[in-house]
């Protein structure tokens, strides 16, 4: 099998300060993986690569036949290939019902205000309907989405990625400020959506790495430590020296 996404000898420098350094690992297509190493390891930086907002000074950054780190293209582009990313607060539109919000990003994810007058086809609002299933609120599709609780404004904003069909999602810290239900949900979710979709999660909560029960991946001063399941890694000298600081 091919990979989805491959980093291959990746490097960025900020001021001389090398936050990735030599990075190189693959993304199978329909996967989850967790990345996980302390503060200042590389992993928003690695986001940023991934995503076009920051270019590497070497290095090559696959996705099927496009070279992203040559590409000349923005941030949003790149979402149009296939890469969404998900930031750690969510940011869903208060005053909109979370059916509104999913009408929207399904329409046209970046012009909030064309698609408030978009007509509703049938197959628009049945999609909507799967999006809302899927990630568990169609039962609150009517509501207005600033009364939904944090877990659920997240899960809404994961339907509103999933809405421009990622084939790669990149989820920062999801089940931070959740509740215990709540995170059992964001686990369950996440692992259903890479059933078909491939997931990279940035994570600090090892008991939620555990919940994800994926492949792991640790980050240690912007090259890769130590990749597993996350009982290979923890047990890892290297991981426990640097990660856990003992
Ligand atoms: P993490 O997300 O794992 O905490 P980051 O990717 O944010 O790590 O940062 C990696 C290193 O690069 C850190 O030492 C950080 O201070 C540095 N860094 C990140 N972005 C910049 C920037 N724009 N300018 C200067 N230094 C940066």
């Amino acid at each position: 099998m091919s990979a989805l996404l491959e980093v291959a000898g990746v490097s960025v420098s900020f001021d001389g300060f090398k936050a990735i350094n030599d990075l190189s690992f693959e993304i199978d297509p329909a996967s989850l993986r967790a990345i996980i190493g302390p503060n200042g390891a590389g992993k928003t930086t690695f986001m940023d690569i991934v995503t076009g907002k920051t270019r590497p000074d070497k290095g090559r950054v696959t996705w099927g036949e496009h070279n992203i780190s040559l590409l000349r293209k923005s941030e949003a582009e790149i979402a149009r290939l296939g890469i969404g990313r998900k930031f750690q607060r969510p940011t869903v539109f208060e005053d909109q019902t979370v059916f509104e919000n999913l009408i929207m990003a399904l329409k046209n994810p970046r012009n909030t205000w064309s698609t408030l007058f978009y007509k509703r086809t049938e197959p628009d609002i049945e999609r909507v309907e799967g999006l809302a299933r899927e990630i568990g609120l169609i039962s609150e599709l009517r509501r207005r989405s600033g009364e939904l609780s944090h877990g659920q404004k997240q899960w809404l904003e994961i339907g509103m990625l999933l809405a421009q069909d990622p084939q790669l999602l990149l989820v920062d810290e999801p089940a931070a400020g959740m509740t215990v239900g709540e995170r059992e949900h964001t686990t369950r979710l996440l692992r259903e959506v890479a059933k078909t979709r491939s997931v990279i999660v940035v994570e600090h909560d090892m008991e939620f790495v555990r919940q994800l029960n994926c492949r792991v991946t640790v980050l240690h001063e912007g090259s890769v430590l130590a990749e597993g399941s996350l009982d290979h890694v923890t047990n890892d000298q290297r991981v426990i020296e640097v990660y856990l600081g003992r």
